[in-house]
């Protein structure tokens, strides 16, 4: 069990990349709060588990959900930041009501995370880990999707200089980048056999990744095995940013 005894908040825990995650922390001995803006088909049959309602473009939904984990068990080791929307448009074609939704859940959501869980580690003396999703999109472009890339981007920029301002405390922090992964978020565009085409082209192993190949990432990155790893991204994308 490499996360025996340790507490875990993962936010978009519902579906997906998140809910691969809080299983595999779950399987590998962590207390986790799922968090999500909803509840959806989750269904949680473990004493280590339990659900949290949490919107994270609130600072203050941020806030009381560190509050839930810590007076549930105790303390909190390791936060995952990793709920966000996805969002196509390109520069000509973005509104406003847009590129101001996807930074408030994508990138404000990763910041009021990553600070409140940094203050709650300091505060009580844990040299805990914070990891939060980014994307290829964050490195590279892709016509189409500008406000997305956008935030992707900043989740690196927080990472590398969060990073720095933790380190003395021997908090962690990182981001994890993935590929196209088959989840709720792409199901849509994945389902366009011309995009899927595109993505398999582009993606030297040639196919689309699954959350657990995200989720492993993840345990390596809050477990003992990286200590020595802080400000770092990792690609995990099939090779697509190594072209
Ligand atoms: P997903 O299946 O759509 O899951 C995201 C979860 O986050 C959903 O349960 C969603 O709830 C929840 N959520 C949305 N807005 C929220 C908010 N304001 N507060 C709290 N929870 C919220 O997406 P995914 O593919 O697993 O994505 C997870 C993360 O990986 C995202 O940050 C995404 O950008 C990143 N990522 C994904 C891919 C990919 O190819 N899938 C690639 C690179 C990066 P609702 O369903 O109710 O909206």
């Amino acid at each position: 069990m490499k996360l025996q005894d340790k507490v875990a908040i993962v936010t978009g825990a519902a579906s997906g990349i998140g809910l691969a995650i809080a299983n595999l922390f779950v399987a590998e001995g962590a207390q986790v709060v799922y968090a999500d803006i909803n509840e959806g088909g989750l269904k949680l049959d473990s004493a280590r588990a339990i659900f949290a309602k949490c919107d994270v473009s609130s600072s203050l939904e941020l806030d009381a959900l560190i509050k839930t984990a810590i007076d549930k068990f105790g303390h909190l080791d390791i936060m995952v930041n990793n709920a966000g929307i996805g969002s196509l448009g390109g520069i000509l074609d973005t509104t406003d009501e847009v590129w101001e939704k996807t930074l408030r859940v994508n990138l404000f959501g990763v910041f009021y995370g990553a600070r409140a869980a940094a203050r709650a580690m300091k505060e009580r003396g844990v040299k805990g880990e914070i990891i939060s999703l980014s994307s290829i999109l964050g490195t590279v472009g892709l016509p189409g999707a500008v406000a997305y890339s956008a935030t992707k981007g900043g989740v690196v920029q927080l990472t590398h200089a969060g990073a720095l301002d933790l380190a003395p405390y021997g908090i962690r922090m990182n981001a994890i980048a993935p590929g196209f992964i088959a989840t709720n978020m792409t199901k849509d565009v994945l389902g366009n056999p011309d995009f899927q085409k595109m993505v398999t082209a582009n993606t030297p192993l040639g196919y689309v990744g699954e959350p657990n190949d995200i989720a492993q990432a993840a345990l390596y990155l809050a477990s003992d095995a990286s200590k020595y790893v802080t400000g770092t991204v990792l690609y995990v994308d099939g090779g697509w940013t190594a072209r």
